[in-house]
């Protein structure tokens, strides 16, 4: 397997040869789903490398939430494709209104050319595939820059896509920032960046240079709304699935929870029993995973100190060794009761297994907080009434939205999944990806005889026409 970084300088060649090789032969649909049968085979073959990889790159990820996460997601995604492209990419004839008639309108999608994805650390495959899948389907060549901070895991997608697809087709090119950023301000078609919103809005600066189409799938902070009628045991039992999964490395992960107040402890207690119940008292964690790297340990470990600082209730669900924490990177679930709004792990994405439990006094001043922040990428709304669910709906805009549950929106093939204003723009899976990395090319096709061939002067000759045409 190559690591080797690729030298911001060779980019213009590489796009080229892609650009080229694309523009002597647009994939067919017959070459599209052999590729993406062929990536599901060798992909397939490949999953408990792809575990091991991830593993190490983690420190430690539990195999199952690798072959769940990073795993299923993609082969389900790749079977929908498959079974939809041919449908997806047949002509959509459109109506022409009487006074164009008897012209006839379709909408033809054609692939775009060349699509870039850069892909962030935290399902290092899934949001690398997911997207290149989606762009082969369309009918693209792709270039996908990996995470410089899963090695492991992009070496091994590099390999696998090296076997399957030839050099100019899908290029693989490894590196950091830099080499990212230039990939951003190159002559690409489109780009589907996932990663965080401040590193998006330099993306999109430097997409502006040439124009680039953006699907920007980015972060921020995803409110759990936990309403007074919902029981707690099944409430505690799905948020503990959708924040400990990963240990809290998602970016749809619930980032604090909304409970009223006079449940608080209570929900508190289930969380602590779901904890007990999933990973015992971690002297193994084999299904626990670890923090990426020693950066994000810091900041996470900082998020705490800076609240016991103040005060403020740090509940750890489990305890172990310090000094085994800290070298196996491992922060055990972690409840934060009540932080003030300006702690910084109110401010940021947390991106890790604390959970921020905040007390409302009803569910309108729990809704006005959430308003009051940027427009999140996930809502998780927990009512076994129809109404209060509703209201929540009406008020609320958000990427993305499962009530009772966590994440699972996210695994649906025909739910598009993006975010909205700071937590990102476009969306893709399923047919929304396929229509978003198509040009979906209007065509007019005028017919022998066309009333409007006489629209024209001298215009005093159609004035009875004309007063048919303003009707
Ligand atoms: P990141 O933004 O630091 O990095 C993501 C990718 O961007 C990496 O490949 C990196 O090399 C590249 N990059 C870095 N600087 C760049 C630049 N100036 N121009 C272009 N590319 C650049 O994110 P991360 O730490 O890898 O991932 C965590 C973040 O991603 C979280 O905020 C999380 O919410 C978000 N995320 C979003 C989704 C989603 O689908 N919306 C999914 C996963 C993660």
């Amino acid at each position: 397997m190559s690591d080797a970084p690729t030298d911001p300088l060779a980019l213009p060649a590489i796009l080229h040869a892609l650009r080229a090789a694309w523009q002597a032969n647009r994939p067919s649909l017959a070459q599209r789903d052999d590729d993406l049968l062929r990536l599901r085979m060798a992909f397939k073959a490949r999953l408990p490398q792809m575990a091991e990889a991830i593993a190490a790159d983690f420190g430690h990820r539990s195999t199952r939430e690798s072959l769940i996460a990073d795993g299923m997601t993609v082969l389900g995604e790749i079977d929908h494709l498959r079974a939809h492209l041919r449908r997806w990419a047949r002509p959509r004839r459109v109506g022409v209104g009487w006074r164009f008639w008897p012209a006839r309108a379709q909408l033809r999608p054609v692939p775009l050319g060349v699509v870039g994805v850069i892909a962030p650390w935290n399902y290092p495959v899934n949001l690398a595939l997911i997207p290149l899948a989606t762009a082969i389907a369309a009918g693209n060549h792709v270039i996908l820059k990996p995470s410089e901070h899963t090695p492991r895991t992009s070496a091994f997608l590099q390999a696998l896509l090296a076997e399957v697809f030839p050099p100019a087709r899908v290029a693989v090119v490894q590196g950091d920032a830099a080499l990212a950023s230039a990939l951003a301000s190159a002559p690409l078609d489109h780009l589907v960046f996932t990663g965080s919103t401040a590193v998006g809005r330099k993306v999109m600066a430097a997409a502006a240079a040439h124009l680039t189409p953006l699907t920007l799938e980015l972060g921020g902070k995803s409110p759990a709304i936990v309403c007074s009628d919902y029981p707690l045991d099944r409430a505690a039992a799905r948020l503990a699935t959708g924040k400990w999964f990963n240990a809290g490395q998602t970016c749809i992960a619930p980032d604090y929870v909304l409970i009223d107040g006079a449940r608080q402890r209570e929900l508190v207690q289930q969380l602590q029993t779901q904890v007990r119940a999933r990973y015992g008292d971690f002297s193994d964690a084999a299904d626990y995973t670890r923090i990426i790297h020693e950066g994000q340990y810091r900041r996470l470990r900082g998020y705490l100190d800076q609240a016991r600082a103040r005060g403020v209730p740090v509940i750890e669900l489990a305890t172990v060794d310090p000094e085994r924490a800290a070298r196996e990177r491992l922060m055990v679930p972690t409840i934060v009761l009540d932080p003030p709004a300006d702690l910084d792990l109110m401010q940021e994405e947390i991106f890790g297994p604390i959970l921020p439990v905040c007390a409302y006094p009803d569910l309108d001043a729990a809704l006005a907080g959430v308003e009051a922040r940027d427009r999140p990428l996930a809502l998780y709304v927990f009512s076994q009434q129809r109404e209060v669910v509703e209201r929540v709906l009406g008020r609320i805009v958000a990427g993305g939205v499962t009530v009772n549950d966590t994440l699972l929106h996210f695994a649906i093939n025909g739910l598009p999944f993006g975010g909205v204003g700071p937590s990102g723009m476009g969306a893709y899976h399923g047919r929304a990806g396929f229509d978003g990395l198509s040009k979906r090319l209007p065509v007019l096709w005028q017919s022998r005889w066309a009333a409007s061939d006489l629209l024209k002067p001298p215009y005093s000759k159609i004035a009875g026409m004309l007063k048919v045409l303003l009707r």
